[in-house]
């Protein structure tokens, strides 16, 4: 356990923290650690570690094992509204969804004709839609996935639609779209933009977006910049503030997009999540290790 440094920047940030709760390295020995997601049925983790192409699971009391390897470089995750798990894989540039009973489906691979650059962090909204950001960091070497050009003619962030099961960009002007989030009542949604990490010339912001009744989205204003490094993913709490990854920590931002304060971690942050059983423990992957800390916010995504 260490203490970590909580800078504060606002005072409602005392509401988002527990200022003397110490930090717990949970796992490390990995190579880039990301695309947590808490099981609260079985009381686990699971989170990838895309360059050794493994998804691991850690349980209170019992520790790190492999869940599943060759993972095909996962990356993000999440769960669907039936508790199933969704993954983005750079390897086969896909999102699948695993069943009940461990097999494995294809939710997404291609677009318009073209295979799907390599899928990074997704999420499931109440209705079973399933949105996605489509960057192309897994192919740009070998190390996250297989080196290959990309086939689409931009860096979309796609919705499946659960009905018809057709697959359709709802924005496609990111530079490198990367995590993404909705609001508690999913009235808005949240997505990070991650161009800076090749272009220092693209800002390093959150954007806000609006989702309208057709399941489209309108607006897209910067909602929030990040002062170090660059938004990896992010996931917001049951107020509405939005939590993000960043190079120095954890960055917490209110619903006015003021920065509330930030929790310091050892290593650069590629995501986070809530869990526990009542969603007040922050899981944060931070390059080689994954840390855990208890906060006085509770987490928004269900389950
Ligand atoms: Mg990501």
């Amino acid at each position: 356990m260490t203490q970590p440094f909580y800078e504060q920047h606002d005072p409602r940030f005392l509401g988002c923290v527990v200022p003397y709760s110490p930090m717990e390295e949970i796992a490390t020995g990995c190579r880039w650690t990301e695309g947590p997601v808490w099981f609260a049925d079985h009381g686990c983790l699971l989170f990838s570690d895309i360059p050794n192409e493994r998804i691991l699971r850690w349980t209170p009391g019992a520790g790190v094992s492999v869940f599943r390897q060759p993972s095909g470089f996962a990356n993000g995750h999440t769960r669907d509204r039936q508790g199933r798990l969704v993954t983005c894989e750079h390897g086969g540039r896909r999102v699948t969804r695993t069943e009940a009973d461990g097999t494995v489906t294809v939710l997404a691979d291609s677009w318009d004709g073209r295979r799907l650059n390599s899928p990074n962090d997704v999420v499931v909204k109440s209705d079973g839609s399933v949105w996605f950001t489509d960057p192309t960091y897994g192919i740009l070497s070998d190390y996250e996935g297989y080196r290959a050009e990309p086939e689409q003619a931009a860096r979309h962030v796609f919705r499946l639609d659960p009905v018809s099961g057709a697959l359709a960009p709802v924005v496609s002007d990111f530079v490198q779209p990367n995590g993404l989030c909705f609001s508690p009542d999913e009235s808005l949604l949240y997505i990070a933009e991650s161009g800076a990490s090749h272009d220092p010339a693209v800002p390093p912001v959150i954007r806000r977006f609006r989702v309208t009744d057709r399941g489209g989205l309108s607006g897209g204003e910067v909602f929030a910049t990040i002062d170090c490094g660059l938004p990896d993913g992010i996931r917001c709490d049951m107020a509405g503030n939005l939590w993000s990854s960043a190079g120095d920590g954890v960055h917490v931002f209110a619903p006015d997009g003021a920065l509330l304060g930030k929790i310091r971690v050892p290593q650069r942050v590629a995501n986070l999540t809530f869990g526990g059983p009542r969603r007040n423990r922050l899981f944060i992957a931070a390059t080689s290790s994954v840390y855990l800390v208890y906060v006085a916010a509770t987490g928004a995504q269900v389950p």
